[in-house]
């Protein structure tokens, strides 16, 4: 998933693939590597999966949203992509929709079984609980805790299931990824990164030998990949995990490695990327801080962050954003939270 915002292009990136037309398999960023554009219903529209070689196989990586029209893209490359060789693994980068949509509909037609980190499997299997009633009362108190008006928390509380619509089911079984493992894929050692802040226990997948990482939603090329407090957690510090895993990242991976994101294009500049979304959230807290002169709740926040119209589908994942970055100055003392006569919670800078 991503913000309703977009972050500006960094320096230095350099794109070896122009953007494709189609939808489908629209190339090989690598020998061995395709690249599987499938649509998303909304302004970003597009998220890229990754077919990788193995063996007698295919390992896919990441499956689409669960909608008729990624099931016949799918269908098609069954029927003419695969060189008549099966898909033998699935692994899944994280749990949102657009990853995850059609895992239970790939494991089932082809017997696999998920391949993902734990949280991002707890996770998934959570998705039918998303319009459970008690979930949508705690929701609802949560957008207004934070400064949206008693309908407009309703509604964004309410919206029915925008995860679950698109999820055809999260398997009931998995087999574990975590961090630090070495798994081979096509008889090459691929090293399993997790980065947290945008979803629980994200895995990226680095292959030094060829040098191309993986990178799923944890570092994109155009966009700052969404990082929001959900009512699921409401004093989550999402961004202070973000942040880190990124520096992290940048740490681990000099190697100038050819990127593959989720969205976007294929990409080489991954530690100027990695610097850049650090330097453009330092900046957004900066003016979050200063404009918490005066106490201000999370809605009050929302037109520094974002500077054009809000709609509803894009109020929760904007408001957690806002939240995001108070929650960071509150766990570093910049900023105070309290509660207002009116039971909102209003942030002040110290
Ligand atoms: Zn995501």
């Amino acid at each position: 998933m991503t913000p309703p915002d977009a972050g500006g292009l960094p320096p230095r990136l350099i794109y070896p693939h122009e953007t494709p037309d189609g939808l489908g398999i629209v190339g090989e960023p690598w020998p061995g590597i395709f690249w599987l554009r499938m649509p998303l219903p909304m302004r970003l529209n597009h998220i890229n999966l990754w077919l990788l070689a193995d063996g007698d196989g295919w390992t896919v990586v990441d499956t689409g949203l669960g909608t008729p029209e990624a099931k016949e893209i799918w269908e098609g490359i069954f029927a003419t992509g695969l060189q008549g060789k099966p898909i033998t693994r699935m692994i899944v980068t994280h749990f949102h929709p657009d990853h995850v949509g059609l895992a239970g509909w790939l494991a089932e037609r082809w017997g696999v079984t998920m391949v993902a980190t734990e949280l991002e499997w707890l996770y998934g299997r959570m998705i039918p609980l998303e319009a459970s009633p008690e979930r949508v009362v705690n929701a609802s108190r949560f957008y207004r805790e934070n400064g949206l008006s008693s309908e407009v928390a309703e509604t964004v509380a309410g919206r029915p299931g925008s995860m679950r619509a698109f999820v055809s089911t999260v398997p009931t079984f998995f087999k574990r990824i975590s961090d630090g493992d070495d798994i081979e894929i096509g008889g090459r050692s691929w090293r399993v990164i997790v980065g947290q802040g945008h979803s629980p226990e994200h895995a990226c997948l680095f292959c030094p030998e060829i040098n191309v990482m993986i990178a799923g939603d944890q570092v994109l090329p155009r966009i700052t990949p969404n990082v929001s407090v959900w009512p699921g957690e409401p004093e989550a510090d999402p961004l202070s995990r973000f942040l880190s895993s990124l520096a992290r990242i940048d740490g681990m991976v000099r190697s100038d490695p050819l990127v593959l994101p989720s969205h976007g294009l294929p990409f080489q500049g991954l530690n100027p990327r990695i610097g850049y979304l650090i330097a453009h959230h330092d900046e957004r807290l900066a003016e979050v801080e200063i404009a918490c002169e005066e106490p201000k709740t999370g809605a009050d926040i929302l037109p520094l962050l974002f500077r054009r119209e809000l709609d509803v589908s894009q109020m929760g994942i904007a408001l957690g954003e806002a939240l995001a970055h108070t929650h960071l100055l509150v766990a570093q003392g910049r900023l105070h939270k309290a509660r207002r006569d009116d039971g909102a919670i209003v942030f002040r800078k110290l």
